[in-house]
């Protein structure tokens, strides 16, 4: 059997996945990390827990076709061999890809996790059968990650970093060092930062946040849900900022779909989906506008393996870019 291993490294944790060549997850475990501070022994713990789900298939590494990392941009500039993820100081110039090569004999890819979860929406998700798709995630920063003429768009290396175009000239700091990117809008930790700036201590908002220093988009999604007056005011300026950002995908890409994941699928349609698809009809030319799906993400819970799985997928055709 045609096994592949895919792991998706994250900000406090790696989630591993065995696959199989039609891209299903087969099995799955998820490891704290980094959890010893020391390299070689975080990743000696990835390869402990791959084998130990290869292990319930009777498995071994050897077995394994191909391997898939998704993780933190930015990689290294020579693409794809080097990790160093922006918040690991311990994990700076990691050589995992030679490591995991070393370990299973077969060949390993390493992608940015925006593009790797736009790979594997587009094979397996929301933007399904579309040769031009664009993911979009806005969890703790914005990712975007973009598959034009069937194939990952990486441009002179940094293409799809759709959090880090201005919607606002001199606006908000942005984490990047720009001012007013999209990210400092729309982005998890951005948005948080804000709302709890200009929530009411005595708000809904922060009553269900247990205060106003505990405020989470998820917070303001709930009370914008119960129909809260502030929390569908402060849903709709993050609704005009994301539509901002699409605008320019639509107008620039001519995407047939644009999925999007994180907030906006948990915000879902009435209160995100349709107020930002109508917003960018009314800003665009109504020929891209008319031809592009704005959808959720599809993958939902499995994203993060089948993401790191498209990534092995890619590893296999050598599509290295
Ligand atoms: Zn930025």
């Amino acid at each position: 059997m045609a096994l592949r291993l895919g792991f998706d490294v994250g900000g406090t944790k790696v989630a591993v996945a065995l696959g199989d060549a039609a891209g299903a997850v087969l099995a799955r475990a998820r490891i704290p990390f980094p959890a010893t501070g020391d390299p070689a022994r975080d990743l000696a713990r990835m390869i402990e827990a791959a084998e130990a789900l290869l292990r319930e298939r009777d498995a071994r590494l050897e077995d394994v076709e191909a391997v898939g990392v998704s993780a933190p941009g930015p990689l290294d500039a020579a693409r794809s061999r080097i990790l160093s993820p922006p918040n690991l100081p311990g994990w700076k110039d990691v050589a995992l890809v030679d490591r995991f090569a070393e370990a299973t004999g077969a060949p390993v890819a390493l992608e940015n996790d925006a593009d790797a979860a736009a790979l594997a929406e587009w094979r397996h998700g929301a933007a399904r059968g579309a040769r031009h798709a664009v993911y979009l995630t806005m969890s703790t920063g914005v990712g975007g990650g973009l598959v034009l003429g069937g194939r990952l768009h990486r441009g002179a290396g940094s293409a799809g970093e759709v959090g880090h175009a201005p919607v606002e000239w001199a606006g908000e700091p942005c984490a990047c060092g720009l001012r007013g990117c999209l990210e400092a809008y729309v982005g998890g930790a951005a948005w948080a930062r804000h709302l709890r700036r200009v929530a009411a201590p005595d708000g809904r908002v922060a009553a269900l946040a247990g205060g106003v220093g505990g405020i989470r988009p998820e917070h303001l999604l709930a009370a914008a849900r119960e129909g809260d007056g502030f929390a569908r005011s402060e849903l709709a300026r993050w609704n005009d900022y994301l539509t901002r950002g699409i605008v320019w995908l639509v107008m620039v890409l001519a995407p047939e779909v644009i999925v999007l994941g994180t907030i906006a699928r948990a915000a879902g349609e009435s209160l995100c989906l349709a107020p930002v698809r109508e917003a960018v009809a009314r800003h665009s030319w109504a020929r891209p506008a008319g031809a592009v799906r704005i959808v959720a993400s599809a993958l939902g819970d499995e994203l993060p393996e089948r993401a790191a799985l498209a990534v092995a997928d890619l590893a296999l055709r050598g599509d290295l870019g």
